[in-house]
């Protein structure tokens, strides 16, 4: 490799969101030509949705970043899709379905000089049984004539109708003060503050846990009894490294040189466990002197599988010469591919080489596993993503993402609503582009999907 250690570029992440946090999210629902997509129009304060006359026109760019009032959300326009074969009333209440899903504030729109249509009524059913706030915005109300006519729309069991002309920004203005107003206090999954972050240092028997933890511990940190923001079990640490306080869990027995006897393997893959459960991200040390093994393999899986951030640190680096780097390598590669996305750092236990940077590592692993993208930039990138490299056709069609969501970080999850189930392969390639695009390192990374049945 060209360098001893995982490279990263900082500018890059200083960008990404985990500094921006959730953002709420609003759903605009109703069927196809209320206005829609002339509302989104309004509230972006450009022409950035297609505004097309016929029904239920594809629109490709369905979410979009917008702010109101120094308040940033992220807007949902959920009628980008052809109702299609499954009729109008089933095609809007799998919007009023999603909306309930992903949405924070729900947006339903009718057309009032229309008044309530079966259509209508249907979204409405759906719609009752969120306890998510929900606004019924009667539009094309475009003189106050016309607004004092909404009255109709009291039937619909929404509470009051909200009058407003999205074509001519009639109190599209006092629409938004409402859609605000509707936030929930804290978007769901808001970062807390907090204290040190926590590791669990793990790894296969002699790989240099113990001569790790002596090495950046120190006998005296080992008890601390009050940290900010944290509680510190017993069994954990708290250590400094680079400058930084952190809390290493489960340290009791790494401290007390515990080596298990016969059936080992079992205690030592529940003394992980239980390590890995108790941290955010996990170290896990491997001998750069030996050939990658199975027990590694083990190791390194149950991390993934927990769903916590990893690092990967090769220990014993003085003892690996030329050769061994060579062949190291080669092992990485055929070997470490279930992680390739880790960070990995070549450090000394014995001579402390490279110690210190194992910090800046677990930054970057704890970044990746916090990272949240908008719903709006998702769903134009899903959109590009597609549209050059789209899903292979099934029986004459190509399966497709009609909306994408992140449902949720550490570590990120994604959900994407298709129109059909997925293939293995494209989830594997969405997943491969969302890193090369976005980053996402240190973190395994879930995809969810749900076809539309
Ligand atoms: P969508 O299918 O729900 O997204 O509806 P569109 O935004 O595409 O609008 C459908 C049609 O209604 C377009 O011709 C719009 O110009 C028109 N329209 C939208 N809002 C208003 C409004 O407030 N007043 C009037 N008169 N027409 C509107
Ligand atoms: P643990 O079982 O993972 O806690 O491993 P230990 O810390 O007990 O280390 C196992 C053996 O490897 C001991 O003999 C250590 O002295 C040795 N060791 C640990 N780290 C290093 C290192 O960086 N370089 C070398 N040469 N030996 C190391």
């Amino acid at each position: 490799w060209a360098d001893d250690d995982f490279e990263f570029d900082e500018d890059d992440l200083a960008e990404t969101s985990q500094d921006r946090g959730p953002v709420p999210t609003v759903a605009v629902v109703g069927r196809p030509n209320v206005g829609k997509s002339t509302l989104v129009n309004r509230i972006l304060g450009r022409r950035a949705a297609v505004v097309q006359d016929e029904p239920g026109v594809t629109r490709d760019r369905i979410a979009y970043d917008a702010e109101w009032s120094g308040k940033q959300f992220s807007l949902v326009d959920t009628g980008g899709w052809d109702p299609d074969a499954d009729g109008m009333a089933k095609a809007i209440a799998f919007q009023a379905e999603l909306a309930m899903r992903t949405a924070d504030v729900i947006v339903f729109v009718v057309d009032s000089r229309v008044g309530p249509t079966d259509a209508d009524e249907a979204a409405v059913r759906i719609l009752r049984s969120t306890r998510k706030p929900v606004i019924l915005v009667a539009n094309k109300a475009d003189s106050e004539r016309q607004e004092a006519e909404v009255h109709d729309l009291w039937s619909l069991g929404l509470g009051e109708p909200f009058p407003i002309s999205a074509l001519h920004g009639r109190n599209s203005g006092d629409l938004l003060d409402k859609i605000i107003w509707a936030f929930p206090e804290e978007p769901t999954g808001k970062l807390k503050e907090r204290g040190p972050r926590r590791i669990a240092l793990v790894g296969r028997p002699n790989v240099g846990k113990s001569s790790l933890l002596n090495r950046i511990a120190g006998e005296d940190r080992a008890v601390v009894d009050n940290v900010a923001g944290t509680t510190v079990d017993p069994v954990d640490s708290v250590v400094e490294i680079d400058g930084e306080d952190w809390i290493l869990v489960d340290t009791a027995g790494l401290r007390k040189r515990v080596k298990f006897a016969s059936g080992t393997e079992y205690y030592a893959a529940l003394r992980t466990e239980a390590a890995v459960e108790a941290a955010e991200v996990a170290l896990v040390l491997l001998d750069a002197s030996e050939p990658i093994s199975e027990q590694d393999q083990r190791v390194l899986t149950q991390v993934v599988e927990s769903g916590r951030a990893l690092v990967l640190a090769f220990n014993k680096w003085d003892l690996v010469d030329e050769d061994r780097r060579y062949y190291l390598e080669k092992e990485i590669d055929r070997e470490l591919g279930q992680v390739s996305w880790a960070p990995r750092v070549n450090v000394s236990a014995l001579t402390g080489r490279a110690v210190e940077k194992i910090a800046r590592s677990l930054r970057v692993a704890l970044e990746g596993w916090g990272q949240r993208i908008t719903t709006g930039e998702l769903n134009q990138w899903i959109s590009t993503l597609q549209a050059a490299t789209p899903h292979p056709t099934r029986s004459g069609k190509a399966p497709k993402v009609i909306y994408a969501t992140q449902a949720a970080a550490e570590p990120p999850r994604f959900i994407l609503f298709t129109n059909a189930p997925f293939e293995k392969q494209y989830l594997k390639f969405i997943t491969r582009k969302l890193r090369e695009d976005f980053g996402f390192p240190g973190t395994p990374i879930e995809l969810v999907v749900k076809p539309r049945e």
